[in-house]
């Protein structure tokens, strides 16, 4: 077991730490999508003519994008915990060096380590 990433403010924790907030964030924002989605069913929405409706689609497509956006993120995640079983954690995919341990703490999904990512 290597040390760096065994400890408490170890990148895997980070890792972990991020994943359980991600999977918290999309069952937050999965519950105020069914609390719109039920809300345009009782008011009958329309959309064009309604202005209540325009905001209530507004609202829905804000939600829906950042749901999308936290399961992109969780994805990323999923295969960082991937890489870590494997081994291959936090090492640069564009020149095999380590990453930082700053840069993963930091961003726990990141790839490449910062000079890869400026390239
Ligand atoms: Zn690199």
């Amino acid at each position: 077991m290597t040390e760096s990433f065994s400890g408490a403010h170890s990148p895997a924790r980070a890792l972990h730490a991020e994943r359980t907030s991600t999977l918290e964030q999309i069952a937050a924002l999965t519950r105020d999508w069914e609390g719109i989605v039920e809300s345009t069913g009782q008011i009958g929405v329309d959309d064009e003519h309604d202005p209540e409706g325009a905001t209530i689609a507004f609202e829905r497509s804000q939600v829906e994008s950042l749901l999308d956006q936290a399961r992109r993120h969780l994805a990323d995640l999923d295969r960082a915990v991937e890489r870590l079983g494997e081994g291959t954690y936090g090492i640069c995919e564009g020149c095999g060096r380590p990453i930082a341990p700053e840069r993963l703490l930091a961003r726990p999904t990141a790839r490449t380590c910062i000079t890869c990512a400026a390239r």
